[in-house]
């Protein structure tokens, strides 16, 4: 059964210019992109976006960084996308990334780790919602 997930490249990876390395990573994974946007985030919307981690130390940090310039937000179609996405994606923190990952290539800090990635189906499913209406999700 082919899942989605939803996939955020982060401000320090767009100031990188490493959103076309990224995005290859995805699919040369066999993960497809089945919707694509950039969008700059407002502090309202990133605060909403990472409501579970409100009482965190970091979640202030987090907000203002992810709204610090554009992000690229994709929903991606694959079998067990979620996992395999995290998987993609590299630990949290980058120092303890597999070789290969996109943290281990492209982060800067446990913070700013270059991607996002839903955790579950369920919060996928929520985070799509959250970004895109159904018609701007497509097949191919
Ligand atoms: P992940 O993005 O791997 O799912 P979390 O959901 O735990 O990780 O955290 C959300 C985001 O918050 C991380 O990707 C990272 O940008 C930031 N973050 C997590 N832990 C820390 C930390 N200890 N210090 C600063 N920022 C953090
Ligand atoms: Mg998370």
């Amino acid at each position: 059964m082919p899942q989605k997930t939803l996939s955020i490249i982060k401000p320090d990876a767009v100031k990188k210019h490493v959103i076309g390395k990224i995005l290859q990573k995805f699919e040369e994974n066999g993960l497809k992109i089945i919707a694509l946007k950039m969008v700059h985030l407002k502090k309202e919307d990133a605060k909403k976006f990472y409501m579970v981690h409100k009482d965190k130390p970091f979640y202030e940090s987090l907000v203002e960084f992810m709204t610090s310039s554009p992000v690229v937000v994709q929903v991606l179609e694959g079998e067990n996308a979620v996992e395999k996405n995290r998987e993609i994606m590299g630990a949290t923190d980058f120092k303890k990334a597999k070789e290969g990952t996109i943290r281990k290539e492209f982060a800067t800090d446990i913070e700013k780790n270059a991607v996002h990635g839903s955790d579950s189906t369920q919060n996928a499913e929520i985070e799509i919602e959250f970004f895109f209406k159904k018609e701007n999700i497509f097949s191919y």
